[in-house]
């Protein structure tokens, strides 16, 4: 005999477990299936999952306060309150403050294994919720009644509802058939190089971003006065940077911003990760719909990623409701609703990326004018910070609430 679901979620990375989360809070019986060990507790947990940090919008806040999550996220998270972005090669520069926007901060930098965490803790005490760890979800099969069958270890699933929320090299989307685009010219040739950093000066509650020839780099605020590096490189440089003691890895980002951190030190955890770009051709099929980074991923230059995949998440589950979840014409509305806004923010990423890469003279005269009419213009200024907030357009109620902050 088969355990029936209405959803099954496959993976438990950020997107996935907050999906989970949404479908259980609205009374649906939720499984969420994960290859990794996860229900051994807290240790198998940050034994598992990277040490990355992630800038967390407005948006994404605002449903971990109504997922009842955020009172355990926030005390490890740190606030950034200003945003500053320049040319490496250029005077030009532009600066947001949450001020400005009439807020106490502009986001949060959080951990992403932290996110996980709460939100595995917060399923767990959902009734009927299940967690399947150590299970890949690999064949799928469609059942007469319009629903999948899933082969897992040790049991048979039915769903009314597959969501693919298993990262960029989606099983799920390959088993769906669903095509992917290339998004930006190389996204084979890119990685980013991340690590935690001591300045001398420390992080004034603000996130850095640099912008260079072949990627930016970007020193973000952790809540231990610390700064969290994350540095995209074409791969034959982030080759060279990898070999590097700590000491000369330190000495190479003194250039870019020696300048407002004086001296910078104590290189720990430096790692790399493969840039992919992709989108998704669909997000949805009978039955089966993506989320997160196995519909689309994004350049990290904006810290959007993750953002763009809770939308996508609780989007699925508003347009869903109590009674449609899985029927074409939620899925329709929940496709619909995010394909358009990820396209946008995708192009626009990499439309950034490769105006700030080029190494053309006319490419370098029109960013820096671009930079600094930006800084001068109020409203597109706002209209930016509104994008990267997550408040911009189609959003779901549960990302609308405000903040009380
Ligand atoms: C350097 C860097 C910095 C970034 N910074 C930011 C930032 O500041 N802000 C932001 O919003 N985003 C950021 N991002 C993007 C963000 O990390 C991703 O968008 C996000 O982690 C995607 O989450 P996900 O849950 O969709 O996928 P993943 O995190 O990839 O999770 C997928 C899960 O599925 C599991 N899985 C895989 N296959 C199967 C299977 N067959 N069956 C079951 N489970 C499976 C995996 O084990 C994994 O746990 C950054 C990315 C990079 C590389």
């Amino acid at each position: 005999m088969a355990a029936r679901f209405d959803v099954i979620v496959a993976g438990a990375g950020m997107v996935g477990a907050a999906c989970a989360c949404l479908f259980a809070r609205q009374g649906a019986r939720v499984a969420l299936v994960e290859a990794r060990y996860i229900n051994g507790g807290e240790k198998n947990e940050n034994e598992n999952s990277d040490a990355r940090v992630s800038a967390i919008n407005l948006a994404a806040e605002n449903m971990f306060r109504a997922l009842g999550v955020w009172e355990e996220v926030a005390p490890r998270a740190s606030a950034y309150r200003a945003m500053k972005v320049w040319d490496f090669n250029s005077a030009a520069k532009i600066s947001f403050r949450a001020a400005d926007l009439g807020r106490d901060c502009l986001g949060h930098i959080v951990e992403n294994r932290d996110i996980v965490a709460a939100l595995l803790a917060r399923l767990r005490r959902h009734e009927g919720a299940a967690i399947i760890d150590n299970a890949r979800v690999n064949a799928i099969e469609h059942l007469p009644d319009g629903g999948l069958r899933l082969d897992l270890p040790g049991m048979r699933a039915e769903t009314r509802l597959l969501v693919g929320a298993d990262g960029a090299n989606s099983r799920v989307r390959e088993l769906a058939g669903i095509q992917t685009a290339r998004a930006g010219s190389d996204s084979d040739g890119e990685d980013a190089i991340v690590a935690a950093l001591s300045t001398e000066r420390g992080h004034r509650d603000t996130a850095w971003q640099c912008f260079c020839e072949g990627g930016p780099a970007a020193l973000l605020p952790l809540a231990n006065g610390d700064c969290s590096l994350v540095w995209s490189r074409p791969r034959a440089h982030a080759d060279e940077l990898m070999r590097l003691s700590p000491e000369e890895f330190c000495a190479q980002l003194r250039p870019l911003f020696g300048e407002h951190f004086g001296e910078i030190s104590d290189c720990r955890g430096r790692r790399r990760f493969a840039l992919r770009r992709h989108h998704a051709e669909h997000y949805i099929t009978d039955a089966l719909a993506l989320v997160g980074d196995a519909a689309h991923s994004i350049h990290p230059l904006a810290g959007l990623g993750a953002n763009l995949g809770f939308l996508d998440a609780a989007a699925l589950v508003e347009s869903s409701g109590a009674r449609g979840i899985g029927k074409r014409s939620a899925l329709r509305r929940y496709q619909r609703r995010r394909r358009g806004d990820n396209a946008v923010a995708l192009m626009m990423m990499e439309a950034l990326n490769e105006l700030f890469g080029s190494r053309r003279a006319a490419v370098k005269a029109a960013r820096s004018a671009g930079m600094n009419m930006t800084d001068a213009l109020a409203p597109l200024k706002n209209f930016l910070a509104k994008t990267a907030a997550g408040v911009r357009g189609d959003v779901p109620q549960i990302c609308r609430r405000p903040a009380a902050v």
